[in-house]
């Protein structure tokens, strides 16, 4: 009686807000009452995001699914219906611009419960479902990649590339690249799926791969949600190693930073023993800031007097690698580790390095959120900006962005680190820089309301613009990664090449464009229209 109750008003509210008249008994038919909810708990916490920068967009309901079919059918629903209604799948939330939401529609909530009901129903896939022998891992689209971790490990085994953060879902990081210090060497998260099922945009639920359905499979991978919902994954894996040496390193030149970067990158093909596992960096403009939340890393037994290491133009870079060992292996470790550094240019005094198990080592960034949530400086403003910029070009922006529009101070950890064009599968929806090489530079910003002008949202979000405005007249021609932009053109300019063949995907998967309409690269279809 109660879910009845609930699924009535949540169609009233669907036919007093889209303001149309939506047959309520294509809702009732759904089959998935139990799982719709509009529960203010629910609908607020799936009307926002990580960025906070939209302002909550509230959806019509919440949806909780306990399988592939639930979600189709609501996405069936959606696609059929006279006058329709929008359906944007939400993992974590950890976007940046209101990706996941969607005001006049239904969030379906792929990652665990919010707001405490719904997903406990019981139905829930029986995932991750580990395959020991093939090296793969089945997942549902919602799954955290720290609990993809966790069940692998179960059998010795784990993903190969990661995100530096493992709060975050499977669909949602497949939806954009899924990158960190393991990308140069196994391609970004994309590049490691063999097989996924999708609900596409007429509630159609299709497994592709390389060998079925592949144009679906490729344009998913990238596709920022538009062609459909990610519901299971397969994930290939490696035997997991045991520990981590993890190593930083200062520089004060930034072409020896890149070059040593570079170099460290070419290692892709060279045996295991004969790399690193990780390579990373980041730029420090601001002494406060070496400790940074990535994780505190500089211990108070190593304290680093920045002003000591005679930074080039008030800038430090600070190259982060990895080597992954098992304790079988353990002899041989330091004599790895210090004929790679031998290589390296980097200022001698300033070398720090710690040791720990696996799992502490990728899961690093959430001791970082817990310290920040207890300080209350979790839930803030994020004006994220997220570029890949060209190798040849890397030089001219670190000249007019680190030593120039960021004078000297910033909000947040700045990474920087390269990757292997030829890691990425250029079918993918992906798009990066027309370069061999290319880097990542994420300006991981935070705003807070402290009264200091630098530290504002306004201050940081025309710091970006600025940035962007620098890199088009200065011929610095970036890609956005998780790209946020407003109008058809910036959207058919990012994708380039691949538009055409991105918008006769859409077409053909989701021709209403119900799906995923927070990123705001299609209009939903003028319902009334439709028919
Ligand atoms: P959501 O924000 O919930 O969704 C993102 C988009 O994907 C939306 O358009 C949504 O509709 C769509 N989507 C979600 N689930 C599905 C699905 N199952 N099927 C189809 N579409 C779906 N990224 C990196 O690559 N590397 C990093 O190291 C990294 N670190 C991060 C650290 C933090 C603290 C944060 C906040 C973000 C980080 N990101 C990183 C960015 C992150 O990968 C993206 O924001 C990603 O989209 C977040 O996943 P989510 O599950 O929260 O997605």
């Amino acid at each position: 009686m109660a879910t009845k109750l609930l699924l009535t008003f949540a169609i009233c509210r669907l036919i007093v807000t889209v303001g149309l008249t939506l047959d309520p008994t294509e809702l009732l038919l759904l089959g998935v009452d139990a799982q719709l909810s509009v529960d203010p708990t629910d609908v607020k916490a799936a009307s926002l995001d990580f960025g906070l920068l939209t302002g909550a967009q509230p959806p019509l309901a919440v949806m909780h699914p306990a399988s592939s079919q639930d979600v189709a059918q609501l996405v069936k629903a959606a696609y059929g219906s006279n006058f329709g209604f929008t359906v944007s799948a939400r993992g974590h939330g950890h976007s940046i611009n209101g990706q996941a939401q969607t005001a006049n529609g239904v969030v379906v909530q792929m990652s665990g419960s919010i707001g405490g009901s719904g997903v406990a129903s019981g139905r829930k896939p029986p995932y991750p479902r580990v395959w020991p022998q093939e090296r793969f891992v089945d997942v549902w689209g919602g799954e955290l990649w720290i609990d993809v971790l966790r069940s692998t490990l179960q059998h010795g085994l784990a993903p190969k590339s990661w995100t530096d953060y493992l709060y975050l879902s499977v669909g949602g990081t497949l939806s954009n690249a899924g990158i960190s210090g393991q990308a140069f060497n196994h391609g970004p998260q994309i590049s490691n799926v063999q097989e996924l099922d999708v609900v596409t945009g007429k509630g159609e639920l299709l497994t592709c791969s390389e060998e079925q359905n592949s144009e679906m499979f490729h344009a998913v991978l990238g596709g920022l949600g538009q062609f459909g919902i990610i519901t299971r994954a397969r994930i290939s894996l490696e035997p997991a190693p045991q520990r981590v040496r993890w190593i930083r390193v200062l520089y004060s030149n930034f072409s020896t930073f890149t070059r040593d970067q570079e170099y460290l990158i070419s290692l892709h093909e060279q045996p295991a023993s004969q790399k690193f596992d990780y390579v990373e960096g980041f730029v420090i403009v601001d002494e406060g800031l070496i400790n940074n939340w990535r994780s505190s890393f500089f211990s108070p037994h190593n304290p680093v007097k920045i002003s000591s290491l005679e930074p080039n133009g008030g800038v430090l870079y600070c190259l982060e690698i990895a080597k992954n060992y098992h304790e079988s292996t353990a002899s041989t470790i330091d004599q790895e580790v210090e004929s790679l550094l031998k290589k390296l240019n980097f200022i001698p005094a300033s070398v720090f390095t710690t040791d720990m198990p696996y799992v502490d080592f990728l899961d690093r960034v959430h001791k970082a959120e817990l310290k920040l949530r207890s300080k209350g400086l979790w839930e803030v403003p994020h004006p994220w900006l997220n570029l890949f910029v060209p190798k040849s070009k890397i030089a001219d922006f670190d000249k007019g962005v680190f030593k120039g529009i960021l004078g000297n101070k910033t909000s947040g950890p700045i990474l920087i680190y390269p990757m292997n064009k030829n890691k990425w599968d250029h079918r993918s929806s992906a798009v990066t820089p027309d370069e061999d090489v290319f880097y990542l530079v994420a300006l991981l910003r935070s705003a807070l309301d402290n009264g200091e002008e630098t530290h504002s949202l306004e201050y940081l979000t025309n710091q970006n613009r600025q940035i962007l405005r620098f890199c088009d007249e200065a011929g610095i021609t970036v890609k956005q990664y998780l790209p946020h932009y407003t109008t058809h053109q910036e959207w058919v300019d990012h994708f380039r090449n691949k538009w055409d063949r991105f918008y006769r995907l859409k077409m053909e998967f989701d021709p209403r464009h119900i799906l995923a309409s927070g990123q705001q690269i299609f209009t939903p279809t003028n319902m009334a229209s439709w028919q």
